[in-house]
């Protein structure tokens, strides 16, 4: 099964048909979850995701702007973007956003994987380094875990041997470009495809990843989106200037 894994696309349709149409082949969509928030497009983003079918799991601006969480938890940018988002989402998309599972979530047919938004044993923590992810592969004995909320490309691995963590090595920043990287047998791991519409790897282009579960190997993948659009209509739509510059750094 090769499995299409988008995560944290921020209304950011730019960034997810880009990605859409860079894919390689897959049997079927895995999205992480923070489908909005930030960018300005919430619509166009839950619709196409909609459409996409498959698998999802709930982010924390998706909890925020259905109304789940409060938004005093979130600092003024986001909450200010979380409300922008709620006001213009359809009443159909809020309901949609509403009813998102909590991860972990797995799919049949796919042993020892599982999907979550932050982590295995929380869905609002972040996983950024190898400390926050020792906890989680120490304690879940599910082998393979998918995440995302850090909008950071890459992986943590119980094998001292790769050193804890992993990022992709590219050549360039400004074309598309794919690294493979294989799954050992017996190691636990911990992967982030990466965010589809706001990355914070210092690489704006947006990501994604496919996972081979018969070779087991997660190819990871970023792609150039038209970067100037997204952020015209982030400042054509009153949303602070900052969410549109920080999409130009990947950060
Ligand atoms: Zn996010």
């Amino acid at each position: 099964m090769r499995v299409l894994l988008l995560s944290d696309i921020h209304s950011n349709i730019e960034a997810l048909e880009a990605c859409l149409s860079a894919a390689p082949a897959y049997d079927l969509v895995m999205n992480l979850g923070d489908v909005v928030g930030y960018g300005a497009n919430p619509n166009e983003a839950v619709q196409r995701s909609r459409e996409l079918g498959g698998y999802i799991v709930r982010g924390n601006h998706d909890k925020a702007v259905a109304g789940l969480i409060d938004l005093g938890e979130f600092n003024p940018l986001a909450g200010m973007a979380a409300l922008w988002t709620r006001n213009k989402l359809t009443a159909e998309n809020l309901q949609w956003l509403r009813q998102l599972p909590q991860g972990p979530i797995q799919i049949p047919g796919l042993s020892d994987t599982q999907f979550v938004h932050g982590s295995p044993v929380d869905e609002d923590q972040y996983l950024v380094t190898s400390i926050d992810a020792l906890e989680s592969l120490l304690a879940v004995p599910m082998p393979v875990t998918f995440f995302g909320h850090s909008h950071v490309q890459g992986a943590f691995s119980s094998n001292p041997a790769e050193n804890g963590s992993l990022r992709p090595i590219y050549a360039s920043v400004g074309r598309a470009e794919s690294v493979d990287w294989a799954l050992e047998e017996g190691t636990h791991y911990l992967v982030n495809p990466g965010s589809v519409g706001q990355p914070r790897d210092g690489d704006w282009r947006a990501g994604f990843a496919i996972f081979d579960s018969q070779t087991k190997t997660v190819k990871f993948l970023r792609v150039p989106y038209d970067l100037k659009t997204a952020q015209e209509r982030i400042v054509a739509a009153n949303l602070p200037p900052r969410l549109a510059t920080r999409l130009a750094i990947g950060r």
